[in-house]
């Protein structure tokens, strides 16, 4: 949905907005800052823009450095994977550091034994008080020092532990932002695919059913040109929130692209999906649009569904293509409607296949 000519005309309103600002600022039309701008102008990283904007606020304009900055926090395409490399380099320097740290230990534990032995076999052949004296005096001097390198060693331990810890969390957050889309905070397509495929193995070992609900915002094209794209952006969150609300733990909700969103529905069958798809959509148009800077009234908007269950002879990807046939049977038919597979719009080319459990 949504025409070439459409999407020419808003990606050349981008385009402007970006040489604007280049102009504006008397910045370097290179091909990053042009980047930058273009990112800017489509508001897409709300983060983006409010360093920009802040940068901005404090300084009048951006040196090279801060769009070199802001090109690495959000742009470049290595970002990612230079935080993992970072984080490995880190994570080899603590092993080093923790290994070094056993060879030490290993080694006075070792030298404590002998110079013990040593003294013991002294112990034996000493002859009066003052050897005995002398001999006692080595084996407290000898227990001190090793008292005093355990606790360094111990000290040493807690600090790798504590980075460990960190690095731990560090990893953990990376690897969830690597599968979260920014800007709903929903899980993203990557992580939407790979869900779909563990969810249709589990149904099968488990002889279960699954449902696929796939939405796409009505007219979406129509509220942004009227109301700008980044309140696109805040209604885009409002109805991520909106699906999310209304599912249950072990269903997965993702932003599947733009304005779509899919969500796997484990152990649930076709009826029940459509239920859950019905109470969305109603969910949906119920909201009240407001704009939160003006308090303007934005009217409300709808959405389409299209639900589909898993079948004998499905994978991810006919599952997906049979959801989304319904989702544009529902458009078809007029928008703001759940269509799934049995319906009659649909019983002419899918669905003939019966249900896998
Ligand atoms: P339809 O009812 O047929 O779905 O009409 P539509 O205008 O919603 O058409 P389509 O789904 O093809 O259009 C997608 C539009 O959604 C294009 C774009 O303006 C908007 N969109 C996609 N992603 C984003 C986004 O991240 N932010 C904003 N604000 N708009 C987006
Ligand atoms: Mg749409
Ligand atoms: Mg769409």
């Amino acid at each position: 949905m949504g025409n070439v000519s459409d999407d020419h005309e808003r990606t050349m309103a981008f385009a402007d907005i970006a040489l604007g600002q280049i102009k504006a600022l008397r910045q370097a039309a290179t091909p990053r800052n042009y980047e930058i701008w273009y990112a800017y102008a489509t508001g897409y990283w709300p983060s983006l823009n409010q360093q920009i904007n802040e940068t901005l606020k404090h300084k009048g304009t951006l040196t090279d450095a801060d769009l070199d900055d802001i090109y690495d926090q959000f742009l470049a395409p290595t970002r990612l994977t230079r935080r993992i490399e970072n984080l490995g380099s880190r994570v080899r320097d603590e092993i080093d550091q923790v290994m070094a740290m056993i060879d030490a230990a290993a080694g006075s534990a070792s030298s404590y034994t002998e110079s013990l032995v040593d003294m013991t076999e002294k112990l034996g052949a000493s002859k009066d008080r003052e050897d005995l004296r002398a001999i006692v005096e080595g084996i407290v001097q000898t227990a001190k020092e090793m008292e005093a390198t355990n606790h360094q060693l111990e000290a040493r331990l807690n600090a790798s532990k504590h980075e460990i810890n960190e690095l731990r969390a560090r990893l953990e957050a990376l690897h969830s932002e690597s599968l979260t889309d920014p800007l709903t905070q929903l899980a993203n397509r990557k992580f939407f695919d790979d869900m779909l495929q563990k969810s249709i193995a589990e149904a099968r070992m488990h002889g279960q059913t699954l449902s696929l609900m796939m939405t796409d915002i009505d007219d979406f094209k129509v509220f942004n040109d009227k109301y700008g794209h980044l309140t696109g952006d805040q209604v885009l969150r409002l109805v991520a929130m909106t699906v999310k609300q209304n599912v249950k733990g072990q269903d997965v909700t993702a932003r599947y692209g733009g304005e779509e969103f899919a969500v796997i529905l484990p152990n649930t069958t076709l009826r029940s999906a459509i239920t859950l798809a019905d109470q969305i959509r109603r969910a949906v148009m119920a909201k009240e649009l407001m704009k939160r800077s003006t308090g303007e009234h934005l009217g409300r908007i709808t959405i389409s569904v299209g639900v589909a269950t898993l079948h004998k002879t499905d994978n991810a990807q006919s599952l997906i293509e049979r959801a989304d046939a319904c989702l544009y049977a529902a458009k078809r038919q007029g928008r703001n409607r759940v269509i799934c597979e049995i319906d009659p719009e649909m019983t002419s080319g899918f669905a003939s296949a019966a249900p896998a459990a």
